[in-house]
């Protein structure tokens, strides 16, 4: 995003640093110390208190999915390069994607390196690519692992798996970080196995909402697949309903935020690594993901920013805050 389209945005959320501005969701959050600033627009630190949230939210995502007898998997939020083109990432998504960097020249190298940051001139040229790149989506490692293991048992597979996420999206909205948690059931198995999971979750996840007393809408939606070529992609994703989100309002005055998806990938992944079904068929795989930071904003926005006053039967749902 450029200066410009921050500018912009920062006007339209009424934000910034505008003058005689009110203070805007983000300003109270920070002054509340409940996110702390990381010197570039979305990566925040976070106060206990919001990892007391997140972490509620998190035990409560495991209860809802207790039956599933999920297998849980844990990542660092990072991914070899190889599976990461795999996954086909880049070409959907090229402009939300980072890689990470490192140094790998001799003294010289170094010495160069170090003239170019006392002359503040551009450094990072001076880096190469490591073969690592940072996780964009929490259920992006296990499709390699799922496929390594050879065809899935027949009743199908689940994973709960929680992770940081990366997307280069700088952003004024608090709910629009850099860096972020997704904590995901992912199924694999046959179509009929995917729908009905994508069912289920539709239904557990607005309970889950409605008990944590939090507006809500249901909708249709499309990934931001890039380019005019997206646009097609994004279209019948729509036209096949394969992504539906539960939308909360969260920032002021713009659409509300998307802080669940239940995802529905047909033989998307299951082609592209390979995963097989117990009868040899290619496996469909679906994910439901719950934005972990945007539903701790989303409580913070309805219920206040002090936990401790929130509604008793709001805390309860979050098994005692
Ligand atoms: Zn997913």
């Amino acid at each position: 995003m450029d200066a410009q389209t921050v500018a912009a945005e920062a006007q339209a959320i009424g934000g910034a640093g505008g003058d005689a501005a009110a203070p805007t969701f983000l300003d109270r959050l920070i002054e509340a110390g409940l996110l702390i600033p990381g010197g570039v627009l979305g990566l925040y630190g976070r106060s206990d208190i919001f990892e007391g949230i997140a972490e509620r939210l998190n035990r409560m995502v495991l209860r809802l999915g207790q039956d599933h007898q999920a297998e849980t998997l844990r990542f660092p939020p990072a991914m070899g390069q190889h599976d990461f083109e795999t996954s086909e990432y880049l070409k959907s998504f090229p402009q939300l994607a980072g890689t990470i960097h490192s140094f790998c020249g001799d003294d010289r190298a170094h010495r160069r390196l170090l003239a170019r940051i006392e002359d503040k001139q551009d450094w990072t040229d001076q880096q190469q690519p490591t073969g690592v790149v940072l996780t964009p989506a929490a259920c992006y490692p296990i499709y390699p692992v799922m496929a390594r293991r050879g065809p899935l048992p027949p009743e199908g597979k689940t994973i709960n798996v929680m992770s940081y996420c990366y997307r280069h999206e700088p952003s004024l909205e608090p709910t629009r970080m850099q860096m972020f948690r997704q904590h995901e059931y992912v199924c694999l198995g046959s179509p009929q196995q995917i729908i009905a999971f994508r069912e289920t979750w539709m239904v557990r996840g607005q309970d889950a909402v409605r008990a944590l007393e939090l507006p809500m809408e249901v909708d249709v939606a499309n990934d931001p697949f890039f380019g005019r070529g997206g646009k097609i992609v994004a279209d019948s994703q729509r036209e096949l309903k394969l992504k539906f989100e539960l939308l909360i309002p969260v920032n002021d005055g713009l659409p509300p935020t998307a802080c669940l998806s239940f995802n529905y990938h047909m033989d998307h992944f299951g082609a592209l690594w390979g995963i097989r079904c117990a009868n040899g068929e290619t496996a469909h795989t679906g994910c439901v993901g719950f934005g972990i930071e945007r539903l701790t904003l989303a409580l913070l926005k309805h219920h206040g920013l002090d936990p401790a006053r929130w509604p008793q039967s709001v805390r309860d749902t979050l098994g005692g805050l």
